[in-house]
């Protein structure tokens, strides 16, 4: 009840507001976020008990179970050999080397988290905790790796991906004494998110922090072009009741409320109000930092949008350009982890 009161009470103040805002430029920025897919959206993000810990330790510490999505079959893979083809996946191997050994603990560090917490396998996929998807993380075996980037890319960076997963092996981050779920994603656009705006749950480490250095990601700012009808039916094809034209399409759109990263968290179409999720994956943005600009002169709608996926956790872009101005990897995770130790398995 007192979420719909403030929601109306900001419909209120922006209905108020922004017309005045709008007609001029007829900029506005709505709202919200994810990672180009790293499929952690609506995930919980869980502390793992000590209890808990202990359970691993007894158990299979050395090898983890990953469910192939090619095979279609259960892995049992040695711990450190699945974190160097995460790494390999997840992280261009051309980054700094500290860029690489924060990648290596993050990835190390949810894969047991995940082995932890579903110890009797995923709901997605029963027979083991982990994915080689985007899912979870993916994972690429060596023969894998060969096939895509070929023999030069093994005798040019294979030894890299070794090096950053053998100096940093059994490291994870805890906070508390307890592990973490290091969530990351490729890049913020300038600010990480909280937890709570993604995945409506705090997390004491998940919080938005400032993420310098990522002018050199490919998507630190990308502009979709869309004709006004191409943008009023998707809109119309997902929210039908909205009934939007192309005389009114500007009076039906609000911004409702950012978040303080300045991801679009709600917006209003036709007083229907929406996440920001919603818009971001309805157009296929890259995240939910963006804004939706009307050029009168050509009759064109663009979205402008800043980095790339849910935002929360570490910035794999952030981490290069740290590194690459004399970072360590654990001024990286620290950075992007708030209050986080790093620590033996
Ligand atoms: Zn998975």
């Amino acid at each position: 009840m007192r979420r719909i009161g403030i929601y109306m009470s900001v419909v209120l103040i922006i209905t108020i507001i922004v017309p005045t805002v709008i007609v001029k430029t007829i900029k506005f920025v709505p709202i919200t976020n994810s990672v180009e897919g790293k499929g952690f959206e609506n995930k919980r993000l869980p502390v793992v008990r000590k209890s808990e810990q202990k359970i691993l330790q007894n158990e299979d510490i050395q090898y983890i179970k990953v469910f192939n999505i090619k095979s279609k079959e259960v892995e049992n893979l040695p711990i450190e050999e699945y974190v160097k083809g995460v790494v390999a996946a997840e992280m261009p191997a051309r980054f700094h080397i500290e860029a690489l050994k924060a990648q290596a603990i993050a990835a190390r560090t949810y894969a047991i988290s995940r082995s932890i917490r579903f110890s009797d396998g995923h709901p997605d996929h029963k027979d083991a905790p982990l994915c080689s998807g985007v899912h979870c993380q993916a994972y690429l075996s060596l023969e894998q790796l060969e096939d895509i980037h070929g023999k030069d890319w093994i005798d040019n960076y294979w030894g890299k991906i070794e090096e950053a997963v053998d100096t940093t092996k059994s490291m994870v981050i805890y906070y508390n004494g307890e592990i973490i779920e290091p969530l990351y994603h490729s890049s913020s656009g300038g600010m990480t998110e909280d937890a709570i705006n993604v995945f409506a749950m705090d997390s004491p480490y998940l919080k938005a922090v400032k993420s310098p250095y990522e002018e050199d990601a490919p998507k630190y700012r990308d502009i979709m072009t869309l004709t006004v009808e191409e943008f009023i039916d998707k809109l119309n094809g997902k929210f039908p009741k909205v009934k939007m034209t192309k005389t009114d399409f500007l009076e039906k759109i609000k911004l409702v409320e950012r978040t303080d990263s300045g991801r679009i968290k709600k917006i209003a179409i036709g007083g229907e109000i929406i996440d920001g999720r919603e818009i971001r994956e309805l157009f296929g943005l890259n995240s939910t930092n963006f804004n939706i600009i009307y050029d009168k002169n050509i009759d064109l709608i663009e979205i402008e949008t800043y980095g790339n996926g849910h935002g929360v956790g570490m910035s794999q872009w952030g981490a290069n350009g740290m590194a690459k101005n004399g970072k360590s990897f654990e001024e990286i995770l620290k950075h992007y982890y708030s209050g986080i130790d790093i620590g033996e398995m």
